[in-house]
């Protein structure tokens, strides 16, 4: 059977207690790792929340802790492991991947996991048989230097490296609506996302790299943590196409995409 590399993949996290809830989501994460059979080699996650000045690789230690970086929420969450490895060997490969594209990235071997990797790929991969990295995210560089990342990234899927952003296209933590039911959004953040679905659709990059010109923008978009990982994801892929589409608590888009 023809093999094919895995494609980069932006996944939306949610909220930290779908870490242990069975609903929609969670169960098509869970449905995710048929896709790739035994065809992966090892993840390189870019989440949302690990910001630096610039960027910076976690992963090459041979045990990654995770950290539960979230609060107030229900005490099993922060009993929650996760038997993760690293690979000195992969993080130099990704090293050299983005040295060959004139990005210079550090090492940080001391990084514990946040929960915008281990929230949805604990889900995926209770034991994943293979390493697992982290690539932080630089909010003071622009839109287009994250795309450029994701595409220094490419090379890494002929060798069975999948790419994962993590992260959620709307996050405006101040908008949530507490009571909304599963799937119902609110009208201006559909409307965000339909703008953007349709850039994607139409494999147009230029009005994802300016989200804040995007009907209701600005609010759907406060700070650009959330959305960099698309970017990542995006440059990595060229084209992308949505696999999943969701909602929670009104506000937070729990779409994924894959190349
Ligand atoms: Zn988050």
């Amino acid at each position: 059977m023809e093999r094919f590399p895995p494609a980069p993949l932006f996944l939306s996290h949610g909220a930290p207690t779908l870490a242990v809830e069975d609903c929609r989501v969670t169960r098509f994460w869970k449905s995710l790792p048929a896709r790739w059979g035994d065809g992966i080699k090892g993840v390189v996650c870019v989440s949302a929340h690990w910001m630096t000045e610039g960027p910076m690789l976690a992963g090459g230690h041979p045990r990654p802790a995770i950290q539960h970086d979230f609060y107030g929420f229900p005490a099993d969450l922060y009993r929650l492991s996760w038997p993760v490895s690293g690979s000195a060997e992969l993080a130099g490969q990704v090293v050299s991947v983005l040295e060959d594209a004139g990005i210079a990235v550090e090492e940080d071997r001391d990084w514990s996991f946040d929960h915008g990797v281990w929230v949805p790929l604990r889900t995926l991969w209770p034991e994943p048989a293979f390493p697992i990295l982290q690539l932080s995210i630089c909010p003071r560089r622009d839109p287009a230097w994250h795309w450029a990342l994701g595409r220094a990234l490419a090379p890494l899927a002929q060798r069975g490296i999948l790419l994962v952003g993590s992260g959620g296209i709307t996050h405006n933590l101040g908008d949530v609506e507490w009571s909304a039911p599963e799937d119902v959004p609110a009208g201006w953040a559909a409307a965000f996302m339909q703008a953007v679905d349709a850039a994607i659709e139409q494999g147009e990059s230029a009005p994802l790299l300016k989200p804040g010109s995007l009907p209701f923008g600005r609010r759907a978009v406060p700070t650009p943590d959330h959305y960099l990982p698309l970017l990542v994801v995006l440059g990595a892929a060229g084209r992308l196409r949505r696999i999943y589409s969701g909602w929670m608590l009104g506000t937070l888009a729990l779409h994924a995409y894959s190349g």
